[in-house]
């Protein structure tokens, strides 16, 4: 069966006038008809005549209400209530006590005026006509009337009937006031909770399927590149080419896309670690040289020796900035050159000032739409640039990152000669007699002694890590979920790091930390995950006991840097070391 909708209270339903208007009107009606009624009894004739056509005007307005003439009947009905209370008043002499009326009329005001744009207009109108007709009986009216003979005894009784009605309706107007705000603000909360829920299942949803297409974007990425590296037929490593350079593409993607979401949720963080600012620049480039050279443009590279220093810095996150700003060099140039250029500005107290430039000889932006192409998903859109594709992401995640790093994209740029987008950060400075190669290449990728357990119970991951270790040399042991790396290591403690995966079957990566921690507390371990990051949950792996954490898919020299980074030492690096 089906469910019945419940019905959502809306905003608008509760700010819509046109129904308070026929109330407000419904209630005026009734006590008219009270009125005409005491008078009469006192036998008030030129009292019941005008309280009668007041009557008969307000239910012709309300007629009108009910045919959609809005704003005339809001303003029909106040001016024909304060004009005819003003004439009874005259009619009869303020010692009735009419005239007071004016006070209910003042509350039920603001219960008239709508939200809208011609809010301001209202509250001046509707007072103003209120008060001004409230004024002249004050000042002109006289306490008896001139106008018809009103008993003494009558104009005590219309006294303290009158009183009694004023605040009667005062008291209710200010209640209705007081129901309405809070109607009102309850329909806003559950509007507001409504989007809250909207925007956190969108976020759930997003950073479910960042897993999701992480995983097996793990898989592809790690194959492509383990086949690549190997022996293949020439005619195959064409076709190898193209599969790396769509599945690092699709990545990308992925990863601004959720980038994107983060930014959206003020969530994208940043986590500084020490690291060599000419080593971070160098390595930034590896990615791009045979894409340059396949569309045959320098790729020229000029860094100032004094950036050959130990930094605080995201390096991840500043190499993708610059990652991005040379894709899109490299991807609106044909021919010339791209130039990454980092320049130290200032040098003092502890700390570097560097001036980073990515300079093209490319198509260049023109000078009217310069200013929009940080917005969200905004591409110049023309003939020469509909061929290069993109999301429209990459400068709003980089203007979000440089904002976090305290510094902004800048640029300079003329159409079909180029642009140079620049940016200046500020680095706290660790070190600078750190050179960046302490080792060549070829040694740091030499794991020779190392042994390594991987606990992940995705075989494709596993199979991947396992083939990239032990291509480094390492000796892997492969446990498929956290109870068998437990049973392992139960045996045989002798390891130098731990990569532990968090989601497993039988045992989850959590638990099995905390266990390792208490039985095996010399072992590094570090968290690897396909999971999206945010600074709690890395904190919170940190606090748990995780020495840090690897992102699938991860790209080897990453896993490189982070294994030596936190592997204890094997036996014979040990030995030569003393
Ligand atoms: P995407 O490159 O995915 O379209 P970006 O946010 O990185 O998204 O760039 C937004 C737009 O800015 C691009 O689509 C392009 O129109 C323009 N743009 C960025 N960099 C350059 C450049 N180096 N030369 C010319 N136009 C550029």
């Amino acid at each position: 069966m089906r469910k019945k909708a419940t019905p959502v209270m809306d905003v608008h339903d509760v700010t819509e006038t046109s129904n308070r208007v026929f109330q407000f009107g419904a209630i005026a009606l009734l006590f008219a008809f009270l009125t005409i009624i005491t008078n009469v009894i006192h036998g008030n004739t030129l009292s019941t005549i005008l309280v009668s056509a007041m009557f008969i005007c307000m239910a012709l307005i309300l007629w009108l209400n009910k045919y959609g003439y809005g704003t005339i009947t809001k303003i029909a009905i106040v001016s024909v209530i304060s004009i005819f209370i003003m004439i009874i008043a005259f009619a009869e002499g303020r010692d009735t006590g009419g005239y007071l009326y004016f006070l209910p009329v003042l509350f039920a005001l603001p219960f008239l005026i709508n939200n809208s744009k011609s809010y301001l207009w209202e509250v001046v109108t509707y007072f103003s006509i209120t008060i001004t007709c409230f004024a002249i009986v004050l000042v002109f009216c006289d306490e008896r009337s001139t106008w018809q003979h009103i008993s003494d005894e009558t104009y005590t009784k219309m006294f303290y009937i009158n009183n009694f009605s004023i605040v009667v309706l005062s008291a209710a107007f200010s209640y209705l006031s007081i129901y309405l705000e809070r109607k009102y603000a309850k329909a806003l909360v559950i509007q507001k909770n409504k989007a809250e829920d909207a925007v956190e299942a969108r976020t759930k949803f997003l950073s479910n399927m960042g897993h999701e297409l992480r995983t097996p974007l793990n898989g592809i990425i790690g194959a492509t590149n383990l086949i690549r590296n190997g022996s293949s037929l020439p005619e195959q490593q064409k076709y190898l080419d193209i599969l790396k350079y769509c599945s690092d593409h699709m990545l990308g993607l992925v990863n601004d896309i959720l980038d994107f979401n983060k930014i959206e949720q003020d969530k994208l963080e940043l986590h500084p670690s020490k690291c060599n600012l000419k080593h971070i620049l160098t390595q930034s480039l590896l990615p791009f040289y045979n894409r340059f050279e396949e569309k045959q443009l320098e790729l020229k590279l000029e860094i100032d020796p004094e950036l050959d220093a130990l930094i605080m810095a995201d390096d991840v996150r500043l190499v993708q900035v610059i990652n991005n700003m040379l894709s899109n060099a490299l991807k609106f140039t044909e021919k010339g050159y791209v130039k990454l250029e980092a320049r130290l500005k200032k040098h003092e107290e502890g700390k570097m000032e560097v001036l980073f430039s990515v300079q093209d000889t490319g198509i260049g932006i023109p000078t009217d739409v310069q200013h929009r192409i940080f917005d969200s998903f905004w591409q110049v859109y023309n003939e020469s640039t509909r061929k290069y594709g993109g999301t429209g992401l990459g400068l709003t995640i980089c203007q979000r990152l440089l904002q976090l790093m305290n510094s902004k994209l800048l640029l300079e740029s003329t159409q079909d000669k180029g642009s140079k987008f620049y940016f200046t950060i500020t680095f706290p400075v660790v070190s600078i007699n750190q050179p960046s190669s302490i080792k060549g290449e070829t040694d740091l990728s030499d794991l020779s002694g190392y042994r390594i357990l991987i606990a992940e119970d995705n075989l494709i991951n596993m199979m991947i890590a396992k083939k990239i270790l032990e291509d480094w040399k390492a000796v892997v042991t492969p446990c498929e979920n956290g109870k068998i790396a437990m049973d392992v290591l139960a045996k045989d403690n002798n390891y130098n790091l731990v990569l532990m995966d968090l989601e497993m079957p039988e045992m989850d990566g959590y638990t099995a930390l905390k266990e390792i921690k208490l039985l095996h507390g010399h072992l590094p371990v570090v968290a690897f995950t396909a999971a999206l990051m945010d600074n709690n949950m890395y904190t919170s792996l940190v606090e748990q006991g995780f020495k840090d954490c690897i992102l699938k898919p991860f790209q080897p020299a990453h896993l490189l840097s982070k294994i030596k980074k936190y592997a204890t030492k094997p036996m014979q690096e040990m030995a030569e070391m003393n």
